[in-house]
């Protein structure tokens, strides 16, 4: 009974410590609720993209394989450097996997990106990799995986927090889905989790400072969506568009966006342009 009681006292501290830690600013600036803790997540992401590596081959093309790789790069320098906060905990790792079916990219809790080839003509060449890198990777820093997997578990999300804040992690298999589903396996685990406009809006703002400090162009980023809408037409929308919706919203806030973007283009060291087409 006694021993029953302390369980019961740590379960208690350890819900008051997650809910007292939930609600944060963001690197944006507004307050989110974030239930589960980021540890937990980054190892889960970290196991799921460990399959991903032994499920899909590497792309054989070498030269597509340096363009994606040193996007990231560059990127990830600017990742560091300028949210070094956001960035702890991350083990950065960028993969280009042999997809041609998949059009779909995606950075994961903990700083685990995966291109799958399928997506390339998209992005058309090395500035539209780094407008989508961008903006998948500023979904990572603003932790918005986090809030989605909270708001679909609701309540649960709490319990699933304090019990592994007290070292057990035993879930059913529907939570597993959606949290895999939140960490950007849609796919694979057949659960969609679109992300709220809200969260839309924040990555392509952070997405498009962080490609024009890169170096990258930034007015690639609105045709690379223009693309998208064109390619998305008519045909069964693929994973990438049922998890990004409303695309001209989007076209006309990169836009928007230009001038403040153009700032930092020009602040760059170093400038790549459009960088290298794919062929
Ligand atoms: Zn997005």
């Amino acid at each position: 009974m006694k021993r029953r009681f302390a369980a019961l006292l740590i379960l208690v501290a350890a819900c008051g410590s997650v809910v007292s830690c939930a609600r944060e600013e963001n690197l944006l600036g507004r307050k989110a609720t974030r239930l589960i803790p980021e540890k937990y997540l980054n190892g889960q992401a970290a196991t799921a993209y460990e399959q991903e590596k032994k499920s899909h081959p590497q792309s054989p093309n070498a030269g597509h394989q340096q363009i994606v790789k040193r996007v990231g790069d560059r990127l990830i320098d600017v990742a560091e450097r300028d949210y070094p906060q956001a960035c702890l905990g991350f083990e950065w790792e960028v993969n280009l996997f042999d997809k041609a079916d998949i059009v779909n990219a995606y950075c994961m809790p903990g700083g685990k990106i995966a291109f799958y080839t399928g997506i390339l003509p998209v992005c058309k060449n090395e500035a539209g990799v780094a407008a989508v890198m961008g903006h998948e990777i500023s979904h990572a820093l603003l932790k918005h995986g986090n809030e989605r997997i909270t708001r679909q578990l609701g309540v649960q999300a709490i319990l699933i927090g304090a019990a592994i804040g007290v070292g057990s992690s035993d879930m059913d298999r529907d939570r597993q889905r959606i949290i895999l589903a939140g960490l950007g396996l849609g796919s694979t685990v057949g659960l969609i989790l679109p992300f709220s406009r809200s969260h839309e809006g924040e990555a392509d703002r952070l997405g498009l400072f962080l490609m024009a400090k890169g170096g990258y162009d930034p007015s690639e980023a609105p045709d690379l969506w223009i693309r998208m809408t064109q390619i998305s037409k008519g045909k069964q929308p693929p994973e990438f568009f049922s998890t990004h919706p409303s695309h001209e919203k989007r076209i006309a806030r990169l836009t928007e966006l230009q001038p403040e973007a153009l700032e930092l283009y020009k602040k760059a060291a170093v400038k790549h342009g459009k960088g290298e087409d794919f062929r």
